[in-house]
């Protein structure tokens, strides 16, 4: 019963945190752009019902005809519900309210922690990266999304509670591995919205390296309020504003995700 994911074809990664509010959605558009950019074919999952990462890759999740909740419906494949975002150079498998259903109709419905993992195996080999999306909770959506990756990119603050905050995902995601899917593991943890100045920030920063070492990505993104204008322009900051502090910073993750996956 156990499986992983096919080792040819796009390398696959959830951007998950149960907190919301981390920095998830920002990155996974981002972190897209920035692929995109430097050439490589991406497709982006919106995971969460709120839609906010498909609008925030200029895609208008009120007109989407199909979405992911068809895909985990069986009743559309992603090749039929995916789109091309013009405007950022990725492919949306986008979402919108109806997502908010599938966590209670998936409940009784067989393979429901498979659905996704097997939908995009069929267009694995179109892709160097999938980017997963997930809500802020650990349910059979984020479970769906876990089933599918290799790897998990953590966003997080460089908070007082920081590194408590992990622990529910930490066990979440060793569960997974252990039951579901032997490939899934932490790629790295990600220092978001990182003030150098605030000398707490920088504290939490250092324990985050002395307990997680390498799991910690060398890219830190900054604060910058480029990256929250962005969205209201439909766009990630790496589009809107290439310029930009935070839009350098996620183009360098991009670069530091290509040579990661290098090792994988
Ligand atoms: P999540 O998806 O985890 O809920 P978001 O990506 O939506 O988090 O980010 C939460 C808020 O913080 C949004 O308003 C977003 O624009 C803002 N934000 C995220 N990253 C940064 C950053 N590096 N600098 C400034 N604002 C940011
Ligand atoms: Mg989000």
């Amino acid at each position: 019963e156990q499986g992983a994911p096919a080792r040819t074809g796009a390398r696959i990664f959830c951007v998950a945190n149960q907190k919301g509010g981390v920095g998830k959605t920002t990155t996974t558009v981002n972190l897209a752009a920035g692929l995109a950019k430097v050439g490589q074919r991406v497709l982006m999952v919106d995971l969460d019902p709120q839609g906010n990462a498909t609008m925030g890759s200029g895609v208008d999740k009120r007109k989407l005809e199909l979405t992911i909740y068809d895909v985990l419906l069986e009743s559309a494949s992603v090749a039929e519900a995916r789109v091309h975002s013009d405007k950022c150079g990725f492919d949306v498998l986008g979402a919108n309210r109806d997502l908010a259903g599938a966590e209670v109709e998936l409940v009784d419905l067989e393979r429901r922690e498979r659905r996704l993992r097997e939908a995009l195996g069929q267009v694995a080999d179109s892709y160097d990266f999938v980017l997963i999306d997930c809500p802020p909770s650990l349910s059979m959506l984020t479970l769906n999304g876990l089933c599918s990756a290799h790897g998990v990119i953590v966003p997080m603050q460089c908070e007082y509670f920081a590194l408590e905050g992990l622990t529910d995902l930490v066990n979440t995601i060793k569960q997974v591995h252990a039951n579901l899917n032997k490939d899934l593991q932490i790629i790295g943890l990600l220092r978001v919205m990182f003030d150098p100045r605030i000398t707490l920030q920088q504290q939490v920063s250092d324990q985050l390296k002395a307990h997680f070492h390498d799991k910690v990505f060398n890219t830190v993104i900054p604060r910058n309020v480029r990256l929250a204008e962005a969205p209201s322009y439909g766009l990630p900051g790496v589009v809107f504003d290439p310029a930009a502090r935070g839009s350098q910073a996620y183009v360098e993750f991009a670069h530091e995700m290509v040579d990661r996956i290098k090792t994988m």
